[in-house]
């Protein structure tokens, strides 16, 4: 179902107003976690006047360590819910398991499953029936053929939504958090049908690395990007070590422009 064989046209997956794929450039920001209301305003209004679509931002973390920040929960839903809303900038948020999924799509436009859940199949085939859209990333360990299996569980509950998140895959180097396979963005283009997005923030782990790997994935002819940007990296309770300020998300916003317009 996810290959070009059954869907030979490029699919776009619709939220609102906004599109993912059939030619247009989504870019979807905000905070890696959600922290309170005022501050999710403050970021979501920053990330829509430099031109983002879409708000993203944790209410559940999935951490390595059971003792770090887990997200702040069911109100964190709310406030992506009401600043989104107010906003006009559709919600991306992802949901960690099947208990807290009605929730989650509830609240949410977009419903991201994450690299730790990404062959959750149990998770997958109930992402699936719930027919809301999905942001599937790439587990960190996953072949491209193994992420389009994934993508499979939930299209085959008759969820055709699926946009693909490329992440970063776990190599041997260490420069980075995890090496962006944008091979991948190539590789996808000729085998599938589906939207594919790329998220320079959570792959690098390091704010002066995002702008030129979103280029190269603009290039590389991704259909959108998913960056962490916080107004006060320093105090973020999550991933504050990687996300881009406001200036710098406004200066890449500009600079893909010509990229873009050179395709
Ligand atoms: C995230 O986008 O908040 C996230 C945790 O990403 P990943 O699952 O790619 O680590």
């Amino acid at each position: 179902l996810a290959s070009r064989g059954c869907v030979v046209e490029d699919s776009a997956v619709a939220v609102g107003p906004v599109r993912f794929g059939g030619g247009g450039f989504t870019v979807i920001a905000g905070p890696c976690a959600v922290e309170g209301r005022s501050r999710l305003r403050r970021i979501a209004g920053l990330v829509r006047a430099c031109g983002a679509s879409a708000l993203r931002g944790g209410a559940y973390k999935p951490r390595t360590s059971p003792h770090a920040f887990q997200g702040v929960g069911q109100p964190g839903l709310r406030d992506l819910r009401d600043v989104g809303r107010g906003l006009g900038l559709p919600v991306v948020t992802e949901v960690v398991d099947v208990h807290t999924l009605p929730q989650v799509v509830e609240h949410a436009d977009v419903v991201q499953v994450g690299t730790r859940n990404a062959q959750n199949f149990p998770l997958l085939r109930e992402v699936g029936r719930a027919g809301c859209p999905v942001l599937l990333k790439r587990g960190f360990g996953c072949t491209v053929d193994e992420w389009l299996g994934a993508a499979e569980y939930v299209l085959a509950e008759g969820n055709d939504r699926v946009v693909l998140c490329e992440r970063g895959i776990r190599t041997f180097e260490a420069a980075t958090r995890f090496t962006l396979d944008l091979s991948a963005v190539a590789v996808l283009k000729h085998t599938s049908h589906l939207p594919v997005v790329v998220d320079p923030s959570h792959s690098t782990g390091h704010p002066e690395l995002v702008r030129p790997m979103a280029l190269a994935a603009a290039a590389a002819g991704a259909d959108g990007l998913l960056v962490d940007v916080h107004d006060e990296p320093g105090q973020a309770r999550c991933d504050g070590g990687q996300a881009l300020r406001p200036e710098g998300f406004r200066a890449l916003m500009a600079d893909l422009v010509p990229v873009l317009h050179a395709l």
